[in-house]
């Protein structure tokens, strides 16, 4: 399963290198754009957000907009490949974590997955089942299982494939939103 899981995992990674620094701009931009127009994004006052990666759909905007009444936490690596997931706001310094990846620091607010109302996913690949694929260290299937949150896989339309290898441990997502919209599972 693992290599299985692999070559949709490069292929789908190498769709979104290929993307334009441009483009991947003018993408994330849409997206940003029609996420704070979604009742589940506007219904929610708990929202876990991501640092992104040079290649990922980037959301930072997000925490820029004026959502006075929302509390926006991002994830920090953890041993044993799991998350924490503390409060952040634009004006936070972070640090590096897995992968190069910025993160809150220890010091920022902890905040129980729990009590998280939305989940924005970062993704390598995602199916129209659902199911999801991530960088391969299984971070997101730990943290979000047991979540009762809204799972909502973040990428590109090049990121949405026909067919995602699935495990046990594998946690589903309840959309996926790209610059093409939303879809809901
Ligand atoms: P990803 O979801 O990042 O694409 P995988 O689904 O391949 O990665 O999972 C990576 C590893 O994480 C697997 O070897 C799997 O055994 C482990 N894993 C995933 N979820 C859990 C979990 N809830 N508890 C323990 N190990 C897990
Ligand atoms: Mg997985």
């Amino acid at each position: 399963m693992p290599d299985v899981k692999l070559a949709v995992r490069n292929d789908a990674l190498g769709k979104r290198r290929a993307l334009s620094t441009e483009s991947r701009k003018q993408k994330s931009q849409a997206i940003v754009d029609s996420l704070v127009k979604l009742s589940l994004f506007k219904d929610a006052l708990t929202i876990a957000t991501y640092l992104p990666l040079p290649s990922e759909v980037d959301l930072s905007r997000l925490l820029r907009l004026e959502h006075r009444s929302k509390c926006f936490v991002a994830p920090r690596t953890l041993p044993n490949f799991e998350l924490s997931f503390h409060r952040v706001t634009s004006s936070d310094t972070f640090e590096t974590g897995f992968g190069g990846a910025q993160q809150p620091t220890e010091a920022a607010d902890l905040v129980s997955p729990s009590a998280i109302d939305l989940f924005l996913v970062p993704l390598a690949a995602c199916d129209r089942q659902g199911n999801r694929l991530g960088f391969g260290k299984g971070y997101y299937d730990r943290a979000l299982a047991g979540a009762t949150g809204y799972k909502l896989g973040i990428g590109f339309q090049c990121q949405l494939v026909d067919h995602v290898p699935f495990d046990s441990y594998d946690v589903p997502m309840n959309g996926f939103l790209s610059e093409e919209g939303l879809i809901q599972f």
